[in-house]
Order: C-alpha cells, then sequence, then structure tokens
C-alpha cells in the first residue's frame, strides 16, 4: 500500500509501498478515506519534536475497518472510523479516572505495524494517517456514522476536537460571557463555535489573516481584531472594559500566552490550547497573575473522552450548530501531499484534507 515517508526532517515526504503487518491482538486494519493535516504534522515534518525517522506521520484520519484481530470487541469490519493520536489503555491512574485524554497510550503504539522493505517504519499516532491503510490499536479508532462524510470525519481526530472540548470541557464559559480566541486556524475556529454553542454572547476573534477572520465571523465570532493592525492585548481590554472572562490561546506561542494571559479580566481564565514547540517556556509576571486572581489552564485534546464525547460532536454536527465546512478549503490527492503541508504552513488553507478516492 502507498504512503508518505518522512525520511529526512524539512525534507519533502517521499510516496513508497509500505507492506502491513499482519492483525495480533486488539488491533485493526483499516483502509483510509480521508487523511487531514494538522499543525503537528509541521512540527514533526520540521524536526520540532522528538520523533524517529524514517516516519510516516499523519494523525487525522477516518477510513472503513477491513479486518480485525484477536480480542477486538467494539469494532468489526465495515464500520466507519475516526482515529486517535491519543489511545488509552483502560487502567492506568488516568484511565480509571476517566482521563483518557491524559492517558499516556504507551500501551496503543507498537513500532512494527509497517515495513519498508522489511525495515519496520515508526508511524506517528500508533498508525500514521498519511497512508492507503493503516493498523492500530482498538483503543486508537472510535465508530462514527456511515452518513458522516469522511472529509468532516477526520476533521475530529485532533484539531476540532481540541479545539470544541477546550471551550465545552475545559473553560468555565458561562451564558453571557465574553471570551476572546487567539489564532483562527482548524483549533482556533472550533473553540469559536463551543464558545457559541455553551452561550458565550461575544466573542472575539484574533488573528493575522483577514480571511481567517471572515471565516471566524460567519462560524460566530462577534468581534474581530486583526492583530497585525492592532495592540491585541489593549484593543480586547478596551473593547470589555477590564479584560474578557476566558481566554484561549490556540497559536503555541509563549508570547500570545502572556498576551492571552493580559487580556484576562481580574479572576478570568486563560486555556492554552496550541501545540507549543518542545522547551518553549511560558512567561508571565508572577505579581500581577497573583494579586488579579487569574487562572491558567492546559487543555489536552480538548478534554475529550473519545468513547463518549465523539458520539456529542457528531450530533452537534448533525444538528448544524458545528459547522465544518468552512475549514475544508482544499483537498488533496496523497501524491499532493507535500503541496498540503505547504498550503497549512503559508496559511493559505485553513485545513487540508487528503482525500483517497472521490468523496462525496
Ligand atoms: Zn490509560
Ligand atoms: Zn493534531
Amino acid at each position: 500500500m502507498k504512503a508518505a515517508l518522512l525520511t529526512k526532517y524539512k525534507k519533502p515526504l517521499e510516496i513508497v509501498d509500505l507492506t502491513l503487518s499482519n492483525l495480533v491482538e486488539n488491533e485493526v486494519r483499516v483502509r483510509v478515506l480521508a487523511a487531514s493535516v494538522c499543525h503537528t504534522d509541521l512540527t514533526m515534518h520540521q524536526g520540532l519534536f522528538p520523533f524517529p525517522v524514517p516516519s510516516v506521520i499523519g494523525h487525522e484520519v477516518t477510513g472503513v475497518v477491513e479486518a480485525v484481530g484477536a480480542g477486538v470487541h467494539r469494532l468489526k469490519p465495515g464500520d466507519s472510523v475516526v482515529g486517535f493520536p491519543v489511545g488509552y489503555c483502560g487502567y492506568c491512574p488516568s484511565c480509571n479516572r476517566g482521563d483518557t485524554y491524559l492517558c499516556s497510550g504507551e500501551q496503543t503504539l507498537r513500532p512494527d505495524r509497517v515495513a519498508l522493505d522489511g525495515t519496520p517504519i515508526f508511524t506517528m499516532g500508533g498508525f500514521g494517517a498519511f497512508a492507503e491503510e493503516i493498523i492500530g490499536h482498538e483503543h486508537s479508532f472510535v465508530q462514527v456514522p456511515k452518513a458522516l462524510p469522511p472529509q468532516q470525519a477526520t476533521l475530529l481526530g485532533c484539531g476540532v476536537s481540541t479545539g470544541l472540548g477546550a471551550a465545552l470541557h475545559t473553560a468555565p464559559i458561562k451564558p453571557g460571557d465574553c471570551v476572546v480566541v487567539i489564532g483562527c486556524g482548524a483549533v482556533g475556529l472550533s473553540v469559536i463555535q463551543g464558545a457559541r454553542i455553551v452561550g458565550a454572547t461575544r466573542i472575539i476573534a484574533v488573528d493575522l489573516a483577514p480571511g481567517k477572520l471572515d471565516v471566524a465571523k460567519a462560524l460566530g465570532a462577534t468581534d474581530c481584531l486583526n492583530a497585525s493592525e492592532q495592540q491585541a492585548p489593549e484593543t480586547v481590554l478596551e473593547m470589555t472594559s477590564g479584560g474578557a472572562d476566558v481566554a484561549f490561546e490556540c497559536v503555541g506561542k509563549p508570547e500570545t500566552t502572556a498576551q492571552a494571559v493580559q487580556m484576562i479580566r481580574r479572576g478570568g481564565t486563560t486555556v492554552l490550547v496550541g501545540m507549543m514547540e518542545l522547551g518553549a517556556s511560558i512567561n508571565i509576571p508572577g505579581t500581577d497573575f497573583l494579586t488579579t486572581g487569574k487562572r491558567l489552564v492546559a487543555s489536552v485534546l480538548g478534554e475529550t473522552r473519545v468513547k463518549v464525547d465523539i458520539d456529542r460532536y457528531v450530533a452537534l454536527i448533525e444538528s448544524g450548530e458545528l459547522n465544518l465546512d468552512p475549514l475544508i478549503s482544499r483537498r488533496f490527492t496523497l501524491d499532493e501531499i507535500n503541496d498540503a503541508l505547504e498550503s497549512l504552513e503559508s496559511g493559505q488553507v485553513i485545513k487540508p484534507v487528503i482525500a483517497f478516492g472521490d468523496l462525496s
């Protein structure tokens, strides 16, 4: 089967033929219908996160189960599934508390599931999404309705769940609250929709790209602020007469995190959502932070408990409250994977989707 192989950091991915291993206990094999590119894929591609090469990157994916190994009870051939980069073991302290998104997932990561000419290849998230077929632990996949279009389903694998869940689960948003969202990529646009769904009445979107701010407005932002034209923290403080109730940092940079903390009111909450580069440190003035009673909290995968929350997210898509179409501005084939990475890097495309065959 064909897959996009990362052989060297920063170099174009190569389309190669890989061999899948035979299924072992608790594994499923999935024929991929669609995958999508997340900023973390760019981080891996650029070598900014420790990751072995050669490897198959990509961690947002949807497809159809082709075969299941021994001991798989939750999934069967023919099921439509979405892959998740953090599988859960089911028995560690985090899983026992129900916080499956905090599981290290090590038990679901097997290093030798695909091979190139007999040499085992590492796969991101335990499956490596940029491939025609993938193998992974059953806890890395969740069933979704067959009627859910693959180009939407794949987005639930990371970015959309992360943003939506940050608003629904991590943030203490109350009806009538004012929130600010820094960064209007797929994650930020999902935060905006989550904030609208929970009842925030003022949603201030901050970005550098006018096109993304237009999409933010269409999806629920009440105010848009172009940070290349205005000093974002000062402007937000002025607009809100003292600060927003909740700020979401969806860029993954220490500077914008410090700005997000500046933008909230006394006692307000800043939620860290964007993935930071390895080694990045956050620097905020301690005395001001303490005396204003502000809170700073990190949201891992939007605190999405895949076994229960994906059904809720799908219900929001079906009801029209969560609109994913504006996020998908361009589709690519697997052969065009490097164009897809570049389109996300340059900001031309909010969420590049790799289609395997014709998607309706
Ligand atoms: Zn666990
Ligand atoms: Zn991701």
